[in-house]
């Protein structure tokens, strides 16, 4: 019988888990200015609309029942500002969830949430104190962590006083531990999953002999390098670098010694261009460096710079080594796929009218570098 296999459709629950942790996947910061900056694509502003919304669900969680609570007593002040504060958060998850700019930020809010339940205790509503656990709890987890911890610290500056002023001495003391228990162990748990997630993303990305990123990195950011291309005519251009006569490198000197020349081929380069440019190992002893915002005669003369810094440097027991480098404009690239193949080309190119030397993907190549062949010393 045919067996076919077709994706199973996640349940609501799975699907409900699923927009809560893509949310959280990352450090959470909502900035109400800045919000549109360069840099933040589509994806990660919804990402962050989502996370603001999950906090406002939580303070509208923690406020209706105390709204209800306040109705139902006559406590009429208390249910008025409740209800002021349930209305700001309504608005600002009807403006998220219409793909809009939130009015207030998330630590506002929070902190005004966490003063409205301080305010009913302080009106002798003692039992509202435990609504502060979820908010302290929360705060780590929803807010960028010096936020998180300013806002724990003056909630318990605040709360301190009023708990031993309503409660008995013992039972205060309780209370004051727990709730900075309850915040401590929170930022701990959000703090070691943050750490280790950005551990594993760096390793993900990055190539272990040299420290350069992998490949897979080097294909995101040439992928936005195209993307900005196409849309806002940002120039990018790609430098692909192979060490010449390589082999022979390592036949002379062993593996060890050819790996070490790597690394420190990768110290030269990463000294030299800038902290927006990417530099990454794409194979065995070829590199990439995306240089971005940078269009034909600066890529040409950072990488005849990078060919002559590299051809100077002492990086091998009896001297230097040199590189070749083919250079490729993102203009001239339908694809990813295509603008590496060009800067290939180009590189084929300069490997074969001599080597050490620089040539751009184009036709008419520009040329530079010595014409004639440099073998270097150590051959
Ligand atoms: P060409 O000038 O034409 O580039 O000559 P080449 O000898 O450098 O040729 P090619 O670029 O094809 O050489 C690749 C060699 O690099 C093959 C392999 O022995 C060596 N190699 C690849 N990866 C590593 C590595 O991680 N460590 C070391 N030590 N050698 C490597
Ligand atoms: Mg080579
Ligand atoms: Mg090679």
């Amino acid at each position: 019988m045919e067996q076919r296999l077709t994706p199973k459709e996640p349940s609501s629950w799975g699907r409900l888990k699923r927009h809560f942790s893509d949310a959280f996947s990352e450090q959470f910061e909502y900035r109400l200015n800045g919000f549109d900056a360069e840099g933040i694509n589509r994806q990660e502003r919804q990402r962050f609309r989502d996370a603001y919304s999950y906090i406002l669900l939580l303070l509208a969680s923690v406020l209706a029942p105390m709204l209800a609570y306040d109705l139902y007593t006559g406590r009429l002040l208390l249910a008025a500002a409740s209800l002021i504060l349930l209305g700001v958060i309504s608005a600002n998850i009807w403006l998220l969830r219409s793909a809009r700019r939130a009015f207030l930020s998330p630590t506002l809010l929070l902190l005004l949430g966490i003063l409205l339940i301080l305010f009913a205790v302080a009106r002798g509503q003692q039992h509202s104190l435990f609504w502060l656990y979820p908010l302290l709890a929360g705060l780590p987890v929803l807010l960028h962590s010096r936020r998180a911890m300013w806002i724990g610290m003056l909630s318990g500056a605040l709360a301190l006083p009023l708990v031993f002023a309503n409660f008995p001495a013992a039972t205060a003391v309780v209370i004051g531990v727990s709730l900075g228990l309850t915040w401590l162990v929170s930022a701990w748990l959000v703090f070691a999953v943050t750490e280790q997630s950005r551990r594993l993303k760096d390793m993900a990305i990055t190539d272990p002999l040299t420290g350069a990123y992998n490949r897979r990195y080097l294909e995101e950011q040439a992928r936005h390098a195209l993307e900005g291309w196409r849309r806002f005519r940002d120039p990018a251009t790609i430098l692909l670098i192979d060490i010449d006569y390589f082999k022979r490198i390592n036949d002379r000197y062993g593996h060890a010694a050819g790996d070490l020349a790597i690394k420190q081929l990768v110290e030269v380069i990463s000294h030299r261009i800038r902290g927006v440019d990417t530099l990454c190992r794409f194979g065995g002893e070829e590199f990439v460096v995306l240089l971005k915002q940078t269009g034909r005669e600066g890529a040409l003369s950072v990488a005849e710079e990078l060919r002559r810094l590299v051809e100077s440097s002492k990086v091998l027991p009896e001297g230097s080594m040199t590189i070749s480098v083919g250079v490729c404009e993102v203009n001239a690239a339908e694809s990813l796929d295509h603008w590496f193949n060009l800067a290939d080309a180009a590189l084929y190119t300069a490997k074969r009218m001599g080597r050490n030397r620089v040539e751009m993907a184009s036709q008419g190549a520009t040329q530079r570098g010595p014409r004639a062949s440099t073998v270097p010393d150590w051959r």
